[in-house]
């Protein structure tokens, strides 16, 4: 008994205590010492439990119930059976734990409920530009390609954001293993940057590349000393173009963005530094969450998907990811990557 999961509690037929087990005693937040001989509505002070007791015994059937237990907010299935013992009446307790599987419920829940409020908002952009077009605006040739412009983009996202939610699955369902292997820094920072720097450009800010200052010359060439990481080289690239697109979505015109990398004990911190409008402190410790948005309406197309699948990545190599910022000043995102030594 004491080895079993659920909590399994004995009362005669007035209700004491004859047996309880630790599962029980630790749902219910008491030991067998202080339980043993005591009413069950002593040791189990909770309305609906007695309630479920007491109606086990005055129908004398088999009563089950989920039971909420505030405050620890513990969800549990309680099951009471009356059964004969030594000639009296007793009662068996079985006390279920369902508060885990409550809690993914919830989870999933809400991620069903994010996903479909996503789709909606380039969905009706979409409707709205279809039904304009139907209404006439095809025959204007100029606004029609303006609007079919503006679909493309409404399409673009949903694509992106199908894309996202693949790759956050294929990561979470450990489809994808990561196969990491001795990576120089240079193939995991430039590519991601140079393939942004247009984007960045266009937007108005100046992206710069600083790895290992110690090291004479760095650049887009980096010298044959650069360390190498364990990394699987794709995802790294993928955590990095997450971090630069953001601080580029977030960073007004006339801004710069630093992308760093430097060695430390046994791994190598990347940075990403912006200098835009930075995160609520309230919100930093959320960001990382999917679907979370610290402002919505500046995000734009963003699908609040990207940190959750750089947090994920970074994990998944051992490493660690967290951001610092300063409302209106800007943001700095770090993430580890563990070190393989000099290449
Ligand atoms: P998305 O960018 O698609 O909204 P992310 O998961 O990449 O989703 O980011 C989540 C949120 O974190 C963003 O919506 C934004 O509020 C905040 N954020 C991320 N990076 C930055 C940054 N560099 N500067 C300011 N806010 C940021």
């Amino acid at each position: 008994l004491d080895h079993m999961a659920d909590g399994v509690i004995i009362t005669g037929e007035r209700g004491h205590v004859r047996l309880l087990n630790a599962a029980a005693a630790r749902l219910l937040g008491t030991d067998e010492e202080r339980a043993l001989g005591r009413p069950f509505a002593e040791v189990a002070p909770y309305y609906p439990l007695i309630e479920l007791w007491k109606a086990c015994r005055d129908e004398g059937v088999e009563q089950v119930e989920t039971v909420e237990v505030s405050p620890q907010g513990l969800f549990l299935q309680a099951i009471v059976t009356p059964f004969s013992q030594a000639g009296a009446e007793s009662y068996l307790v079985i006390l279920q734990d369902l508060t885990r599987i409550r809690r993914l419920e919830t989870v999933r829940r809400d991620f069903i409920s994010n996903i479909s409020h996503e789709l909606r908002t380039p969905l009706a952009g979409l409707r709205a530009l279809v039904d304009t077009l139907r209404g006439g605006a095809i025959e204007d040739q100029p606004a029609a390609r303006r609007f079919l412009e503006r679909m493309d983009v409404e399409v673009d996202a949903l694509a992106q954001m199908v894309e996202e939610l693949l790759e956050l699955s294929r990561i979470e369902s450990g489809q994808a293993p990561l196969r990491l292997v001795p990576t120089p820094v240079a193939d995991v920072v430039i590519p991601p940057v140079e393939r942004l720097r247009p984007q960045a450009e266009r937007a108005g800010l100046q992206i710069e590349l600083d790895v290992a200052p110690e090291i004479p010359d760095a650049g887009p060439a980096l010298p044959p000393r650069a360390p190498h990481v364990l990394a699987d080289a794709d995802r790294a690239r993928l955590v990095l173009t997450n971090l630069v697109h953001n601080a580029v979505k977030f960073t007004p015109p006339g801004g710069r963005i630093t992308v760093a990398a430097r060695p430390a004990a046994g791994e190598v911190i990347f940075s990403v530094a912006d200098t835009g409008v930075g995160i609520p402190a309230a919100d930093l410790p959320r960001i990382f969450e999917r679907f979370y948005k610290a402002d919505r309406a500046r995000s734009g197309g963003g699908t609040g998907l990207g940190l959750a699948i750089a947090k994920h990545i970074v994990q998944g190599h051992g490493g660690r990811i967290w951001a610092e910022s300063v409302v209106g000043q800007g943001s700095t995102f770090y993430f580890t990557l563990r070190s393989a030594g000099e290449g």
